[in-house]
């Protein structure tokens, strides 16, 4: 065992550490390399950051697809980070209703009669929807969202669709009534 790798595991539990890392070391090419190279404090400094991400208000564990525990690390760090920040500025909860979605629970979501991209930046780790249950708890989370740059929105009657995909149209606003 690597000295970066046994710092983690006494930092917390064996079996989270596990499923953690292998989950980090497979979307995170950084960690990889960290690990390969045995430049053990990278690597260790790297994962720690992304445990906690430095975010306010949120847990990681919010952001998992529903099938898949733990794949909620999947997300994009620098997209969390501004979203972390609009969720500041916007004073309000953000209640993630969907944030990373697996190919399977993404074409399931299809199957059940929603409105869902084949392309869908939930799955690249780009997107979120949040819960904006009245008018002015939309207004508020929209603003700020806008004022931290993301330029990519869609409605649903109870929550809205960000995401920060540069492979998609940018500077637009759909719906999905
Ligand atoms: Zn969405």
């Amino acid at each position: 065992m690597e000295e970066w790798h046994k710092k983690i595991v006494s930092h917390i539990g064996q079996k989270q550490e596990k499923k953690e890392r292998e989950c980090i070391q497979k979307m995170h090419p950084k960690v990889k390399m960290g690990a390969k190279n045995n430049i053990g404090d990278k690597a260790d400094n790297y994962f720690e950051c992304f445990r906690h991400m430095d975010l306010r208000y949120f847990k990681r564990e919010e952001f998992d697809s529903p099938d898949k525990e733990g794949s909620g690390c999947q997300m994009d760090k620098d997209f969390l980070c501004r979203l972390d920040d609009a969720r500041h500025i916007a004073g309000v909860p953000f209640k993630i209703n969907s944030g990373f979605r697996t190919p399977e629970y993404n074409i399931d979501l299809e199957k059940r009669g929603y409105k869902v991209a084949k392309t869908s930046p939930h799955m690249k780790g780009l997107a979120v929807d949040i819960a904006t249950p009245d008018s002015r708890t939309r207004y508020k989370v929209l603003t700020a969202l806008m004022e931290v740059g993301f330029k990519r929105f869609g409605f649903g009657e109870t929550f809205i669709h960000v995401d920060c995909d540069e492979e998609k149209s940018q500077d637009c606003i759909w719906h999905y009534y």
